[in-house]
C-alpha cells in the first residue's frame, strides 16, 4: 500500500514535469510565430525586384516606366502610400500585415505580396 501510493507521487510528479515541458515548448512556439521576421515582396510587371525586411520602418520609392510608387513599412506592415497612377487604386488598398493580402498597381505592373515563414503562414492562415 505504501509502495503503490510511492508510485503514484512519482506519476504525478512525471506527469507535472511533461505538463510544464508540454506547456514552456508551446509557448515558446507561440511566442515565435508572433516574433517571426516577415519578408514583403516586390514584383515589377512579374519580376521580382526587391524584398523588404517589414520588422523595419523604412520608406522608398520605386520608379517603373508608367510613373512612381513610394512605398512604407511601418508597425509590420507594407502600404503604397503615393503613386502617381490612374485610379489610386494601390494608395487605397493601404497597409497589409499578413499573406493573405497583396497590393496591386497595375497601371505600373507593381506588385507587393508578404512572405512568412511557412509555420507562421500555417498559424496566419488557421487564426484569420
Ligand atoms: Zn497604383
Amino acid at each position: 500500500m505504501k509502495k503503490y501510493g510511492k508510485d503514484i507521487i512519482l506519476l504525478t510528479f512525471f506527469l507535472c514535469v511533461a505538463l510544464i515541458c508540454l506547456s514552456c515548448h508551446f509557448f515558446k512556439n507561440g511566442f515565435h510565430s508572433e516574433e517571426d521576421s516577415r519578408t514583403a515582396n516586390i514584383y515589377l510587371n512579374g519580376e521580382f525586384i526587391r524584398s523588404v525586411d517589414l520588422n523595419e520602418d523604412i520608406s522608398f520609392r520605386i520608379d517603373s516606366p508608367g510613373g512612381f510608387n513610394v512605398i512604407t513599412v511601418k508597425d509590420n506592415a507594407i502600404a503604397v502610400t503615393d503613386s502617381d497612377c490612374a485610379g489610386r487604386t494601390c494608395i487605397n488598398t493601404g497597409y497589409i500585415h499578413n499573406n493573405t493580402s497583396f497590393i496591386a498597381c497595375i497601371p505600373h505592373g507593381l506588385f507587393i505580396r508578404i512572405d512568412s515563414d511557412q509555420a507562421g503562414g500555417d498559424l496566419d492562415a488557421i487564426a484569420y
